[in-house]
């Protein structure tokens, strides 16, 4: 993965990528579901990065300030994915919680005369393929 532009942008924002930090980094990148701040510090445990819980949570909050992370609500709890510098949307899964991008469908917004729309965010939730498989095994009458 070539990080030098979220290098970058994380520069701009005072951010210093530790090589501790960046290993964070790269385990939120390779991440197939979205995590919780919780859930990528266990997974940091697990990969013997020495960080803390405040570290972690200030990453989340600076690459969603660049656009490399985006939080999702779901059930009251906010999970972050990894997106990269492309712009995209996405799919999450209500089940699993896998994350899939959707690039090249940009929904088109209706705004009122002399509004710029500068950014947009759109995003679908449901159920995935594999999730929708493991629901219709089962006893069904
Ligand atoms: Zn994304
Ligand atoms: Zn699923
Ligand atoms: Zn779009």
């Amino acid at each position: 993965m070539d990080k030098s532009p979220i290098k970058e942008l994380l520069n701009e924002q005072k951010f210093r990528l530790t090589s501790e930090r960046e290993s964070l980094l790269d385990v939120f990148s390779r991440s197939s579901s979205m995590v919780t701040p919780a859930q990528l510090y266990e997974l940091a445990q697990q990969h013997d990065i020495r960080i803390g819980l405040t570290t972690v949570y200030r990453l989340l909050e600076v690459l969603t300030k660049i656009g490399v992370a985006t939080p999702f609500l779901v059930d009251g709890t906010i999970y972050y994915a990894y997106c990269g510098c492309n712009h995209h949307h996405h799919f999450v899964c209500l089940s699993c919680h896998r994350v899939t991008d959707l690039h090249n469908s940009c929904p088109s917004f209706h705004v009122p005369e002399n509004f710029d729309v500068i950014a947009h965010r759109s995003d679908a939730y449901g159920t995935c393929p594999d999730c929708r498989k493991a629901s219709e095994v089962g006893c069904n009458p």
